[in-house]
């Protein structure tokens, strides 16, 4: 490793000589995040982008045009991004309403405030929690965290950043805690770290059976290290922090 990386520096610059460098996020605008994560539930990454991209032309992404829309559009576009297509759709109302109600119908002055406050006023959306807060204001280059989905958090821990706790939300804030260090004050390499990392977590550290016979992280993973991997498949790691 060269001396002047950290350790989560060289992990992320060997997923990216293994994955490319990641395109820039498509969509960066916090309300338009926030209706990506709410048009489509359990599908994949290429059904949600097609039914924002539905809300996006046949409807609109402002409050105003969600607000103003039938009914049954609203309905229709929900359902191609999944199940429950007709709570989604009232969901998309719901979000209108609070970005006005609460926003004025622009969230961005709100991005500005500190971060617990401005974390806080995301959470006040539906199915925004603390990682989905993270990646809002990653994404809208508003606040400089490493936001993690679940692949991406999967991973980190396995690698030793942190450890399982008793809820998902602990064990998120563990890894946050143990890669504070680590991080680089530079929106495009943390929203680098932030997409390689999930492609590791859905492409070879998966939740079950992990491929890390492939992997090129396995001497700093104490997970592997451990042999956790070939006789508990499908577990989450207890690893101690990496080697810095
Ligand atoms: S060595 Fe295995 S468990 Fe560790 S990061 Fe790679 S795939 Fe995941």
């Amino acid at each position: 490793m060269p001396k002047s990386r950290n350790v989560l520096e060289e992990v992320i610059a060997r997923l990216k000589a293994v994955y490319g460098r990641p395109a820039p996020p498509a969509v960066v605008d916090p309300l338009e995040l926030i209706l990506l994560e709410n048009v489509a539930y359990l599908v994949g990454d290429e059904q949600r982008e097609k039914a924002f991209e539905a809300l996006r032309e046949r409807i609109g992404t402002t409050p105003e045009s969600i607000l103003s829309a039938p009914d049954a559009a609203l309905l229709e576009v929900a359902r191609l991004g999944g199940i429950n297509a007709r709570q989604r759709a009232q969901r998309l109302q719901l979000i209108a309403r609070i970005a006005l109600e609460e926003f004025e119908g622009d969230l961005r002055w709100a991005l500005k405030q500190p971060l617990a406050q401005a974390r806080k006023s995301l959470k006040l959306f539906p199915a925004i929690g603390d990682p989905g807060a993270e990646k809002i204001l990653l994404f809208s280059r508003s606040h400089r965290v490493l936001a993690l989905d679940s692949n991406g958090l999967r991973v980190l821990v396995r690698l030793g950043f942190g450890e399982e706790r008793k809820n998902y939300a602990a064990t998120y804030r563990s890894a946050q805690d143990a890669i504070r260090d680590y991080l680089r004050d530079d929106y495009g390499w943390l929203i680098r770290a932030h997409q390689l990392l999930r492609r590791h977590g859905q492409e070879l550290c998966r939740r079950s059976q992990p491929v890390c016979a492939a992997c090129s992280l396995t001497d700093f993973c104490r997970f592997y290290q451990v042999g956790r991997v070939s006789h508990r498949p499908g577990t989450g790691g207890r690893a101690r922090q990496p080697r810095a």
